[in-house]
């Protein structure tokens, strides 16, 4: 099946626009990483590149370069922020596979011996907490 093309009204292209508001930890010319909204986790950061594609699948390989270096700071950062034992990051390539935005990103999710993930795309967090959560990873990132 052919891939549908990318489409730039999706949530993540808005808030790369600034149009709606995210909980941002951390931005360059290439990258913005922010809170999810409805976390698997305490600390559960998104990474998005702001060169549009809906995926990995249709990425230009440069993109997808820049952005893991980031997931890798990112990752170290939420680690440090939470207190966290181990750090999962996981990735979902069309509605079949889990995605339900369709703009590339990365999940950085802080992991805790025994504790499972919550449900994906599941309970919306409140601002308050995320807020939260935003300033102890930006305090790590300096
Ligand atoms: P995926 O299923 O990989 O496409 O993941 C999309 C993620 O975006 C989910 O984990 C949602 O909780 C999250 N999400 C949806 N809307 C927003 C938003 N406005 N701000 C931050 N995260 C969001």
């Amino acid at each position: 099946m052919p891939m549908t093309a990318y489409d730039d009204k999706n949530i993540f292209a808005r808030i790369l626009r600034g149009e709606i508001p995210s909980h941002r930890v951390y931005e360059d010319d290439q990258v913005v990483a922010f809170m999810d909204v409805m976390p698997q986790g305490a600390g559960h950061t998104l990474v998005v590149p702001r060169a549009p594609s809906r995926n990995l699948l249709d990425a230009d390989p440069a993109v997808i370069g820049g952005v893991i270096a980031i997931v890798q700071k990112i990752a170290r950062a939420v680690k440090e922020a939470f207190a966290a034992d181990g750090v999962t990051i996981m990735q979902f390539n069309e509605a079949a596979a889990g995605q339900t935005v369709f703009h590339l990103h990365f999940h950085v999710i802080p992991r805790f011996e025994g504790v499972a993930l919550q449900r994906h795309s599941g309970e919306m967090e409140k601002p308050e907490v995320l807020s939260a959560n935003a300033e102890k990873v930006k305090r790590v990132l300096g």
